[in-house]
């Protein structure tokens, strides 16, 4: 019984989740926003786009090529990365 204290880590759990709350927080990071120069709307990957069927958390790059501004209609080559 000893012997089983001794070898048990309990510090891994916690290491494991820091580890993948860091992942989850990087996901987000690299998850930009777009925005339209002609009209201004801004395309966010987080919500996605209801109005064309887009699921949330579709990155810009991953958008339908059929995909335009759902405000004035503008082409994705409109789009600059948003700060
Ligand atoms: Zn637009």
């Amino acid at each position: 019984m000893l012997v089983v204290m001794k070898n048990s880590r309990p510090c891994v759990s916690s290491e494991r989740f820091a580890s993948t709350y860091i992942s989850h927080t990087s996901i987000f990071t690299i998850m930009e926003s777009y925005r339209c120069k002609k009209c201004g709307y801004v395309y966010a990957p987080i919500s996605g786009d209801y109005t064309q069927k887009v699921a949330a958390n579709t990155q810009f790059e991953n958008l339908p090529k059929t995909w335009v501004c759902p405000r004035c209609g503008a082409e994705q080559k409109e789009f600059i990365r948003s700060e």
